[in-house]
């Protein structure tokens, strides 16, 4: 057994460490007041190759695994986790269907640019009144002629306002629950697609989110990913399973960022004549911390490389996202606990880091929807 990164990924993880210093930090501050993703990113990132990284170079990926995504998305989480989101929705959730069940002619008009940065992708599943109850949605397609005409809303969508094509989730057959669902590519601009309203959130400022509108939307049936009508849900689950195990490395990144700044500010912070560091109660607080953040990354790099040799990883998937969310949130609150008062101040990172994780447990799938799916797949 091998538990090391190889040569290839630590010099990808050295790079990206890098490029999210130099290139992503001075970036934050406006796109977190403003609420406004810095689109440049996308172009810059594609054209280097590693927007996906884990997608073949044929189509302009970065020809990596599924560890090298979780490195670029938990060094992309360590400074910044809205738009280390934003990002990893690309090489996830907006991209995977096509690559996995798209036609060829899909690939080459969504998929390549995708990859390269010139298009940027959403993935609509959820909808107002269906979260957690998935095979609930009521967004309907109904074939006409050579079209499909979808009717329906879907809710906090990540990219949404800004997203050049949605791979939207709809029932072609709503008489058969959970089965009779299909994936369709509405690209913006298509008559009765719009974004009805850009999301104001309590963290992740640097994500926009919208909530989407399809009213008689009129898309080519050649857009329904996948050959026949039904069978979509499981394209959905094969998307969810690969996100959930990248999931971790961003909640791995946000807490490795909550580490190092309570380190920092334990070291600089005096009271009763000596860094708060040196008290034990400050010191077993890092030290948890520390061996979690490392059980959080083994553990999902161990899940990651289980997928890349073709295992079957949906209960896996799910203790990671279940795993690293949870403890992201004891990590989050002992560092707040650390920085005393100041932790409370906007002007000191660690509150954004704070508002950021406590979202990771909602979602792609909450924590109850983690535990029923481990329980399920355990058997009982
Ligand atoms: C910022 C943000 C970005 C998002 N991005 C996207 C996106 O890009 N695409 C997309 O499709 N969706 C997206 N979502 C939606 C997200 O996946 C859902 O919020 C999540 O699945 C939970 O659904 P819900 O919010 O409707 O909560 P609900 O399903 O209403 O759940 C409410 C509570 O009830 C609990 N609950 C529900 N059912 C059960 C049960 N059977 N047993 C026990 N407890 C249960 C839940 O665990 C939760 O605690 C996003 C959400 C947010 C906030």
């Amino acid at each position: 057994m091998d538990f090391d990164l190889t040569e290839e990924h630590r010099v990808f993880q050295k790079f990206i460490r890098d490029f999210a210093e130099k290139e992503v930090v001075p970036l934050i501050e406006e796109a977190e007041e403003k609420n406004v993703f810095p689109k440049q990113l996308f172009k810059k990132m594609g054209e280097m190759g590693f927007l996906c990284p884990r997608y073949p170079q044929e189509l302009g990926g970065g020809g990596g695994d599924k560890i090298t995504e979780c490195i670029m998305v938990e060094e992309l989480s360590r400074v910044n986790a809205g738009i280390a989101s934003s990002l990893m929705l690309q090489s996830g959730l907006g991209t995977q269907p096509i690559y996995r069940f798209g036609s060829e002619e899909q690939k080459q008009k969504f998929l390549v640019p995708a990859i390269k940065g010139e298009k940027i992708s959403a993935f609509g599943l959820t909808e107002p009144d269906a979260g957690s109850d998935a095979a609930s949605i009521k967004t309907t397609a109904v074939r006409d002629g050579d079209d499909y005409v979808i009717n329906g809303t879907k809710m906090f969508i990540t990219n949404g306002p800004i997203c050049d094509y949605v791979v939207a989730v709809a029932y072609t057959d709503p008489t058969k629950r959970g089965e009779g669902i299909n994936l369709f590519i509405v690209e913006k601009g298509t008559p009765g697609f719009s974004v009805s309203r850009k999301l104001d959130k309590v963290g992740n400022k640097s994500i926009e989110t919208g909530e989407l509108v399809f009213e008689d939307c009129r898309v080519p049936a050649k857009n329904m990913i996948g050959e026949k009508e039904g069978g979509g849900f499981d394209m959905v689950a094969d998307t969810l399973i690969s996100g959930r195990i990248t999931y971790g490395s961003r909640c791995t990144g946000t807490a490795q960022a909550a580490y190092e700044l309570s380190v920092q500010y334990a070291k600089e912070r005096i009271q009763f004549g000596k860094p708060i560091i040196k008290f034990q109660a400050t010191r077993f607080k890092l030290a948890e911390m520390a061996m979690n953040i490392d059980i959080m990354r083994s553990y999902t790099y161990r899940v990651a490389w289980m997928y890349d040799q073709g295992k079957k990883v949906r209960k896996e998937s799910s203790m990671v996202k279940l795993f690293t969310s949870e403890t992201l949130q004891k990590i989050l609150s002992d560092s707040m606990q650390i920085h005393g008062g100041y932790g409370y101040m906007m002007e000191y990172p660690i509150q954004r880091h704070w508002r950021d994780g406590r979202l990771f447990t909602v979602t792609e799938g909450t924590s109850e929807v983690q535990r029923l799916v481990i329980a399920r797949e355990s058997g009982f």
